[in-house]
């Protein structure tokens, strides 16, 4: 789904264009670098399903990038458009995304033709499951195959949908739910996993922030305090960005763009009121508290500190990237900046944190999820207050310790502060979304500062990533 102009290569070149571009600067066994950009394989399904008096014929796909590490994962996006060169491109990006952050799964994408919104739930529940059930029967969904995730399109409920249907075609599966990640709670979901991806972004650009350099080569200074923000996008991603930016960091999101407009005030959006408006009228046309009149493709345009692509891939192209006039982008969304218009901002000096690790925390908290499952225990003090007796006397011996110790006692005040607290499960997923966000950022940090030949975050970013997929196909073989 390639928005750009014509003279722009596909999703999936401009993949390649970006991973050439890295693995130039490498020294990789021939072979071996072909090895890693080639897709594995995609499978094509196509399937009928009767509704409303009629039988329709769906077109869904599920690529497998690369299986240096299995399951595989990603997500699955219901979209008009999806095609196989958008889930090959995506699928790709889920193998070195996987490797940055050090998840330890290979690639894998699906998509399917369908627009969810001209469907009922009753319709789109069937729709769902019988994808699922062309999926399953391959081991295209499986607890330790290939495991899917939300993705546009598709949220809690299609995974409780795929995961029932997996549940009942292998009833014997004792660790069925780890087939699918992004379920609701109920159905062995994780705490803050709906959060997840927009949470990673607002950790990624806090720990950007925490290094001055950095900010610098941004033509920045300061902190995210009062920094100028334009979102492109307010869906999951988008919106729990811009929500936690602005509520917690003080950033001012000054941009909203949507499908069907774009707000743009320089006071500063309330980006609550501007998702509870979208969400009663689908859009964001009418907003009464702004300049709701905005064209999108404008507004992209305007000057800002930080710009947020959380839509679809391709927006930032060699037709507008000339006129961008952010310092920053951190793209929220896959494949958002083309490859033509990478080098065109590159050559502004314009800085990228890129989608392999700016989006991230969607397959982090997954990676959390899957391993809950897999335990089969809860995670976290879940039972506090069923424990409050117990928890009581604990927390009079950690006092009586901590007098009696003074200072030699060896927990360190943060973990006994979080005990005393009784750290939940969202707390926990939380902090380890922060670690990872953060040991992830100096990885690609290293690269880009270390290496007089790397110039920018997405190269270092495929640098470590590769490096990490190529060593684990030498150390086991192709
Ligand atoms: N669809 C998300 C992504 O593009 C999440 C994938 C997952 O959790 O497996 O990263």
């Amino acid at each position: 789904m390639s928005v750009g102009p014509s003279n722009e290569p596909t999703f999936r070149q401009s993949v390649d264009l970006m991973y050439n571009r890295a693995v130039s600067l490498m020294d990789l066994p021939p072979g071996l670098e072909e090895k890693i950009r080639v897709c594995n394989a995609t499978y094509t399904v196509r399937f009928g399903v009767r509704l409303r008096g009629q039988i329709q014929t769906f077109t869904g796909y599920r690529s497998v990038h690369s299986e240096h590490m299995e399951p595989v994962k990603g997500g699955i996006r219901f979209a008009p458009e999806v095609n196989q060169d958008e889930v090959e491109a995506l699928a790709a990006l889920m193998t070195y995304k996987c490797a940055l952050v050090e998840a330890p799964f290979g690639g894998s994408k699906g998509g399917l033709c369908v627009d969810p919104r001209k469907y009922d739930d009753h319709e789109l529940e069937q729709i769902t499951r019988r994808f699922a059930y062309e999926l399953i029967k391959r081991d295209l969904i499986h607890p330790s195959q290939n495991v899917p995730a939300p993705d546009m399109g598709t949220g809690e409920r299609e995974m409780a949908w795929m995961a029932d249907q997996y549940a009942r075609m292998n009833t014997t599966d004792i660790n069925a739910r780890a087939c699918v990640t992004g379920k609701p709670l109920n159905a062995g979901g994780i705490s803050g996993r709906v959060e997840a991806t927009g949470r990673g972004v607002q950790y990624a650009l806090r720990e950007f922030f925490r290094h001055p350099a950095d900010v610098a080569a941004a033509k920045m200074d300061g902190s995210l305090d009062g920094k100028r923000v334009i979102v492109q996008g307010l869906g999951n991603v988008g919106y729990h960005a811009a929500k936690f930016l602005s509520e917690e960091d003080g950033a001012k999101v000054i941009g909203i763009i949507e499908r069907d407009g774009a707000l743009f005030d320089p006071e500063g959006l309330n980006v609550e009121k501007v998702r509870d408006w979208i969400v009663k009228h689908g859009g964001v046309s009418g907003f009464p508290d702004a300049n709701h009149g905005a064209d999108g493709a404008k507004v992209l345009e305007e000057d800002c500190d930080i710009l947020i692509p959380a839509a679809l891939e391709g927006v930032i192209n060699l037709s507008n990237a000339h006129n961008i006039k952010a310092k920053l982008i951190i793209e929220a969304a896959n494949g958002p900046v083309t490859a033509g218009a990478d080098d065109i901002l590159r050559a502004k000096g314009v800085v990228i944190i890129p989608d392999m690790y700016a989006n991230a925390g969607g397959v982090t908290v997954s990676y959390f999820e899957w391993v809950k499952n897999l335990s089969h225990i809860r995670f976290g003090r879940m039972q506090r207050r069923q424990e409050e007796a117990r928890h009581q006397l604990v927390v009079d011996e950690l006092e009586r310790l901590d007098e009696a110790m003074g200072d030699a006692w060896s927990l360190t005040p943060s973990f006994k502060e979080r005990y005393l607290r009784g750290a939940d499960e969202l707390e926990l997923v939380r902090s380890g979304l922060d670690d990872t966000m953060r040991i992830a950022y100096q990885s690609m940090r290293q690269v880009w500062h270390g290496r007089s030949d790397v110039t920018d975050l997405r190269t270092a970013a495929y640098i470590v990533a590769i490096e990490r997929v190529a060593s684990s196909y030498r150390a086991k073989g192709l």
